[in-house]
């Protein structure tokens, strides 16, 4: 909690990424971008800003993991029928989602 390396921003208490490197980019920007990210609208340098970002990151790897398969369903629905196995998965994470807010 001392005053050292000062120069350098604070990037891991600014994220709450102990291992933050600098130009680590923040959990709400991260989310923020996972939208673009998912539908390939970034430019390479926010991909690899997000990618590094969700190496460290546990909450944010669940938030992209869920997102990425919801997004991945909604493609498979389009074009024919939804694989049996990422159907359990989804549902799956969402039944865990409701056992959290239920007893
Ligand atoms: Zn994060």
């Amino acid at each position: 909690m001392g005053p050292e390396g000062d120069g350098a921003p604070d990037v891991a208490a600014a994220t709450g990424v102990p291992e933050a490197p600098a130009g680590f980019v923040g959990c709400d920007e991260t989310i923020e971008k996972l939208y673009f990210y998912l539908d390939g609208e970034l430019t390479e340098q926010r991909r690899i800003e997000i990618a590094r970002h969700l190496d460290l990151c546990g909450p944010c790897v669940g938030a992209y993991g869920f997102e990425a398969e919801l997004r991945k369903l909604v493609v498979s629905r389009c074009h024919d029928r939804v694989p049996d196995a990422l159907r359990a998965r989804v549902a799956d994470a969402l039944r865990a989602e409701s056992n959290t807010a239920a007893d």
